[in-house]
């Protein structure tokens, strides 16, 4: 099998050096085997590995190869649901505790950051930017339930003057400023947490796609050239686990979404987009979201499509999008452009927990997994470890299966999305 590369993008174009990682060969014996070398997988392998665990990690391609690498690399607070939601499904206590982990999401990247010396351009501050004023109001009802019942004082509501200094565009009136969330390179901080595990003493196998698995005691994970026999397993293969685990495969949807690298625009003219150099993204619910990369260009988010190949027309139709919000790039074309898969849920909460005593699972983390994912393989491990609490907590979300099983699933919420996104534009 010829060796597999990261997706072509400007991430790919712009990483830091990453050793190639060895295919995994023969039987291995471990006491904990991960599927999936993206944050959820390596942010579990390094907390495991620095608890004493002796950790595998099996990734198909390369490490960061799936959303990891490929993300809009936006710190996002909370979760897709909103916080009235969680509360009302789970109560307030629990509602409260979700949220404290979702916020340790944050302080983990800043910390691993930190601690593990990793350089991805990672800053903070964020925009909600509103296109509509019925929006504008929205985002003051989650701005009074986030300080009131959740204590969270990051937030600060911004007027139409406000908002057109923040984004030089026409198309706002209003926005949420979030001072602790923010933006990184989200390849170079999955690279930097895949070395950070590999000096923690785990071992990560790349081009080894596990095609099997098998529940007992203990539990194996085999590709086509090994097999690894631990005593927990964790599937954190997320929107590109497939058909590994069918036990949990409805919970989620696979969704495209794609992102566009601008050419170089000099640093005037990319200050001049986003003076503040912050995060933004658009309330719509098919929403734009972008911001300034650190060499000066514009990286712009959206779209979305059911189909598993990249739509041919995507570049024209990307850069339509962003010509929307600012007009005044109309001279500049994309020089990278890629998607890749995001996992949802029906409720748009992350789906975590085990469909075995000893094997684990985290998926469809709905749009905010960058900052959540990584507190999530955190907590998995602590529940390897003895402490499944955590992990309990997150069980007691709802998750509806997406109905139609997998032939009817992608048509179904084709429908239910043009519905949504005829409402933009009303
Ligand atoms: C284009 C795009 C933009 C996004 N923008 C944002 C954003 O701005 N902010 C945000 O919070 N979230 C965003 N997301 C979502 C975010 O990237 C994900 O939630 C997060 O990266 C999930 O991490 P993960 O480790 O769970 O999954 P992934 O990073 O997808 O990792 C899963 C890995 O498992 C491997 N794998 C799967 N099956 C197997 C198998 N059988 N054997 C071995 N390996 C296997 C895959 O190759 C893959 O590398 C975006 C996603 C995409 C695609």
């Amino acid at each position: 099998m010829p060796k597999s590369e990261h997706v072509l993008s400007y991430y790919a174009a712009t990483a830091q050096p990453a050793p190639d990682l060895p295919e995994l060969e023969g039987e291995v014996r471990a006491d904990v085997v991960i599927v999936g070398g993206g944050y959820t997988g390596l942010s579990a392998a390094l907390e495991l590995a620095q608890r004493g665990y002796e950790v595998v990690v099996l990734e198909a391609h390369r490490v960061g190869w799936g959303a990891s690498g490929r993300n809009g690399g936006q710190v996002c607070t909370g979760f897709s649901a909103s916080l009235a939601k969680i509360e009302k499904w789970v109560g307030l206590e629990d509602a409260r505790k979700l949220f404290a982990v979702a916020e340790e999401g944050k302080a983990l990247i800043r910390d691993r950051v930190q601690r593990h010396g990793i350089e991805c351009d990672l800053k903070w501050g964020y925009l909600h930017a509103a296109p509509k004023a019925r929006h504008v109001d929205e985002l003051k009802e989650e701005q009074e339930i986030a300080e009131s019942r959740f204590g969270y004082e990051g937030l600060r509501l911004v007027d139409l003057d406000e908002v057109r200094r923040m984004v030089a565009s026409p198309v706002y009136v209003g926005g949420l400023h979030d001072a602790g969330a923010g933006q990184l390179h989200p390849l170079n901080y999955c690279l930097g947490l895949a070395r950070a595990a590999r000096e923690a003493g785990a071992r990560i196998f790349e081009n080894s796609a596990v095609e099997r698995i098998e529940l007992g005691r203990p539990a194996a994970a085999a590709t086509a050239n090994g097999r690894v026999t631990a005593d927990f397993l964790v599937l954190a293969g997320n929107a590109y686990l497939g058909g590994l685990a069918p036990q949990i495969s409805s919970k989620v949807m696979p969704v495209g979404t794609y992102i566009g690298a601008t050419s170089r625009l000099g640093e005037n003219r990319a200050k001049s987009l986003i003076p503040d150099d912050i995060a933004v993204a658009d309330t719509n619910f098919v929403l734009n979201y972008y911001r300034r990369s650190s060499d000066h260009r514009m990286l712009f988010g959206g779209r979305v499509s059911y189909s598993t190949i990249m739509p041919p027309y995507l570049p024209r139709a990307m850069r339509h999008k962003m010509l929307q919000v600012f007009p005044q790039l109309s001279d500049v074309e994309f020089e990278f452009t890629w998607g890749g898969f995001v996992a949802i849920t029906v409720e748009r909460t992350p789906d975590v927990g085990r469909i075995a005593p000893n094997v684990y699972y985290a998926q469809g983390y709905s749009g905010t997994g960058v900052a959540l994912s990584g507190v999530v393989g955190k907590i998995i491990a602590e529940a390897i470890a003895g402490q499944a609490e955590r992990v309990d907590l997150f069980s007691k979300l709802p998750h509806t299966p997406f109905p139609g099983g997998p032939a009817l699933r992608t048509p179904l919420l084709a429908a239910a999305m043009l519905w949504y996104r005829m409402r933009d534009l009303m």
